[in-house]
């Protein structure tokens, strides 16, 4: 480990927070640049934080001349799959032209070692599974498409300017801090997790959407990550930067899948409520089944999931929103 920083872009966010809190607790010194439209600087608490937007080149280039950087890790993006459809532009204009300025202030700092969040949606529908690496990515969301680009930028400026990059293609990020620190406070909220909980909370329904797939319920299957294992996989990622100087691809994920239905049943056994569900049309641009292999990242980058089983990590997630002033759960 160097004296130098770790600049963590987007790390005001779910899991750039995270991350953040983890280096941090194992030693790193931080950075976060984040320009707080979906982030919360109450979610970064241990390291610097700059608030700067990657539209403003003064802002990137700002934050370069005052600290001396190691690596980027790079998690500023929009990220929801459903709006994405809805507006196309909002996701390329933030996720593709936002890290074409972050990259071009790199290089010209010679900062050359970014670790990229990219996801399982640049793989689109699975032709096999579970899905390794090497899987087509055929992304049929704008969402997976802006991260699909980004992730050829990086491996044409890697040919062509020395840059070395990690790509991180997560599966679903889920949990929280265990001590509730900190933990998932999008706004608006449209993720399974967090909406089952609350509605768990508040004794609402929680709308399925689809129960028409090709899976054992006619319910979308999904691979849940704890959002703490996917903070210890960027610090595994830097140190293989660091060590090898190459470029990879890792999928982070469980290796397992769950419905929505077994979702609601968990996060029921979790709460001790029951949980109604309003069955609704599918929302466009969801895959039917996403399931990770992810011996790469094993195996290459040592890399072990501490929180396996989704009624831990749905544990995690209940104890955070519990633990919130507004929180409807007494
Ligand atoms: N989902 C659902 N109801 C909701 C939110 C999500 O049925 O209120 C489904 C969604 O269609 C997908 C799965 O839950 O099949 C996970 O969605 P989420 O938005 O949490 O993550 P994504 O897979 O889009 O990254």
């Amino acid at each position: 480990m160097t004296d130098k920083y770790v600049l963590v872009v987007g790390g005001a966010g779910y899991i750039g927070s995270h991350t953040t809190l983890h280096l941090n607790e194992m030693g790193y010194r931080t950075i976060v640049f984040d320009n707080l439209v979906s982030g919360h600087e109450s979610a970064v608490i241990l390291g610097d934080f700059v608030k700067g937007d990657l539209h403003v080149i003064s802002d990137i280039e700002a934050v370069f001349a005052q600290y001396d950087i190691a690596c980027v890790l790079h998690f500023a993006a929009y990220s929801y799959v459903g709006e994405s459809m809805a507006h196309p532009r909002k996701y390329y204009q933030n996720n593709v032209a936002g890290t074409l300025n972050l990259l071009d202030v790199m290089l010209r700092h010679n900062v050359l070692d970014i670790v990229f969040s990219s996801t399982c949606a640049t793989y689109g529908a699975p032709v096999q599974l579970p899905i390794t690496e090497s899987h087509p990515q055929l992304p049929i969301n704008p969402y997976g498409a802006s991260k699909l680009m980004v992730e050829r930028i990086l491996q044409d400026y890697g040919h062509a300017y020395g840059l070395r990059s990690v790509v991180l293609r997560y599966f679903n990020a889920a949990g929280a801090d265990p001590q509730c620190r900190i933990g998932e406070q999008h706004d608006p909220e449209t993720h399974l997790i967090p909406l089952v909980l609350e509605a768990a909370a508040r004794g609402t329904p929680i709308n399925v959407f689809g129960t028409d797939y090709d899976t054992s319920d006619g319910t979308c299957i999904r691979d849940y990550i704890h959002v703490n294992d996917l903070a210890a996989g960027h610090e595994l990622a830097i140190k293989y930067l660091s060590a090898t100087g190459q470029s990879a691809v890792f999928n982070l994920g469980n290796e397992h899948g769950f419905s929505v239905k077994e979702v609601i049943q968990i996060a029921e056994a979790v709460t001790g409520t029951s949980i109604d569900a309003r069955y609704c049309a599918r929302r466009a641009g969801d895959p039917a089944v996403l399931i990770a292999a992810a011996d790469l990242a094993k195996s290459e980058l040592g890399w072990r999931p501490a929180h396996c089983s989704l009624s831990e990590i749905i544990e995690t997630a209940w104890e955070w929103a519990s633990s919130r002033p507004t929180s409807p759960i007494q």
